[in-house]
């Protein structure tokens, strides 16, 4: 049995120019592609005349050129900064975009405490902004109104621990960040990513109204929860996988990683072993699965005889 993920890779765009992608929201894909950011980072411009920009994306001079070009042309200003999460693909551009702008930022904030061995994230040395502190912290649930648009915070930790996601009010459009994607899986990697929070928080959004997503890499997501279901049947997937093979005899992740991911890019295998960590702390942490000596990269896994 395999969980088949309804993936979309297309996706049409130019670097540097802003297109409208639904009523009332503009995306602009910055020219930073890799495994991990497909094609680039989106930011997106929601509204008209006093807009909110949601990620400012990496700090490259041509992506803010295009920001600023967009609005220029239109006569038009940013009145709000979001922020999805404090990874430096969507972080990075930012100093510098609110000090031109002068707009205030709005996001999750420091979660520093939580990410002291956080340079371990697999997919850069250098990926998180810990530093990151908002004029106006969110926790999810908030609000916040502009000129013509209006966004709900949504919480959906995960992928990272403060990640938020934000639904574009009198509209069908959730903005999901690097939580969902419709191109690939996200990366959830401890000690950044927490398996447990991330199927909590697809399962949030099962809860929610929206049915098309703005990811922060790639497309629109059409049906999105049919990939959000995708998403949570897969997971479970790979937990059965991970528990056939502690039961098999295979109990170190180096060993698991080869069995379940058949065909996987060696740039890619980090990343896989991560997940498969991410997964094994959630197994030990609901009493399925024994770490020893505690759910890390190199420690010994074996099936708990209390649930057999
Ligand atoms: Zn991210």
């Amino acid at each position: 049995m395999s969980v088949v993920l309804p993936f979309s890779r297309e996706f049409e765009f130019t670097h540097g120019v802003a297109e409208l992608v639904a009523p009332g929201l503009r995306r602009l894909v910055a020219n930073n592609p890799g495994p991990f950011t497909y094609k680039g980072t989106n930011s997106y411009l929601v509204g008209t005349g006093s807009v909110a920009l949601i990620d400012p994306g990496p700090d490259d001079e041509a992506h803010r050129a295009a920001i600023f070009a967009e609005l220029d042309k239109r006569g038009e200003r940013v009145s709000h900064i979001f922020l999805t999460h404090t990874h430096r693909d969507h972080s990075a551009g930012l100093p510098k975009l609110a000090e031109l702008t002068g707009a205030p930022v709005l996001g999750f904030g420091s979660t520093a405490a939580s990410r002291k061995a956080a340079k371990l994230h697999p997919t850069s040395d250098d990926i998180l902004d810990v530093e990151f502190i908002p004029d106006q912290p969110l926790k999810g649930g908030e609000r916040i109104a502009g000129g013509d648009w209006e966004l709900e915070a949504v919480f959906t930790p995960g992928h990272a621990p403060d990640h938020l996601s934000f639904g574009l009010n009198g509209s069908e459009t959730l903005l999901s960040g690097d939580h969902v994607m419709g191109w690939n899986t996200t990366v959830v990697a401890p000690p950044e990513g927490n398996m447990g929070d991330y199927i909590a928080s697809l399962e949030l959004l099962l809860q929610r109204p929206e049915t098309v997503y703005f990811p922060g890499h790639g497309g629109r997501v059409d049906q999105a929860q049919r990939l959000v279901k995708a998403f949570i049947m897969h997971r479970r997937w790979r937990e059965q996988q991970i528990l056939d093979c502690i039961r098999d005899g295979l109990d170190t992740i180096d060993l698991i990683v080869p069995r379940i991911y058949e065909t996987l890019a060696e740039s890619l295998r980090d990343a896989a072993a991560y997940s498969v960590l991410g997964h094994l702390e959630l197994l030990a942490a609901t009493g399925r699965v024994i770490a020893d000596p505690h759910p890390g990269r190199n420690s010994r896994y074996s099936i708990s005889d209390a649930r057999g």
